[in-house]
């Protein structure tokens, strides 16, 4: 049997409750909020530039910055809508690699790499993403999660995220770092140690395949689940 392919978001969809993933990830139900898609792509793809540029060895000046960002904006289909948004994801882009930009160019910290596959195989399953940035800083491997902003439904989604590839490094003990784009505000993530991460991703893999999908039901969590809609087992309250 070939082994069990999955993202970060079924893993997080699994242990926040295995119904969830039955619903989002087996039978197609949304699952992620998608209402910051558009700024988070636009952030998504100037950043990526950006770090392609550091990469090479390349100086971003505050010009070169604006091109990036009008080749990377996703522009809204309201046009009434799109110069305040423009001015406003401008403005976070610009002051992120504003400031990184003095960072880079006094080689406190250097890009290694954007956009990085990343997969890890364990048991019967393989977990596959692609890391945002990977750098090096203060001497020291950091792993980046860059996110538009912190999102209240799923705080520890970031966190969970970075353990899990901190498995590509683990013989290095990166840093881990979440980045949150509109705040400007970057946290640094404890993750736990690879050996448990990795034995919880081989049971999680197995219980999948053995398709155990029981509901957590309890109103805590059922009150916070996208697919709570579609689920007849849901707690109320
Ligand atoms: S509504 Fe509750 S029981 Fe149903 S999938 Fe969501 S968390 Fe699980």
């Amino acid at each position: 049997m070939p082994p069990l392919h999955l993202q970060h978001s079924g893993v997080y969809d699994y242990h926040f409750c295995p119904r969830r993933y039955l619903l989002a990830d087996a039978c197609g139900f949304a699952s992620q909020v998608i209402a910051p898609v558009r700024a988070g792509q636009t952030l998504h793809r100037a950043l990526e530039i950006y770090h392609r540029l550091k990469a090479d060895g390349e100086q971003v000046t505050p010009e070169r910055r604006e091109r990036i960002f009008e080749r990377a904006w996703v522009r809204p289909r309201d046009t009434k809508k799109a110069k305040r948004e423009y001015e406003q994801l401008f403005g976070v882009f610009d002051t992120f690699a504003g400031e990184w930009e003095g960072e880079y160019e006094n080689r406190r910290a250097r890009v290694i790499g954007t956009e990085q596959p990343f997969y890890a195989a364990e048991g019967s399953g393989v977990l596959a993403g692609k890391i945002d940035l990977v750098r090096e800083r203060d001497e020291r491997l950091e792993i980046v999660e860059l996110k538009f902003h912190q999102n209240p439904m799923m705080p520890d989604y970031p966190s969970k995220q970075l353990e899990h590839y901190s498995l590509a490094y683990s013989d290095e003990h990166p840093r881990l770092v979440v980045h949150y784009l509109k705040e400007n505000k970057m946290q640094e993530i404890h993750g736990r140690e690879p050996g448990a991460v990795r034995e919880e991703l081989a049971h999680t893999f197995e219980d999948i395949r053995a398709r155990r999908f029981p509901a957590q039901n309890k109103p805590a969590l059922c009150r916070l689940c996208p697919v709570r809609f579609a689920c007849a087992q849901r707690a109320s309250g």
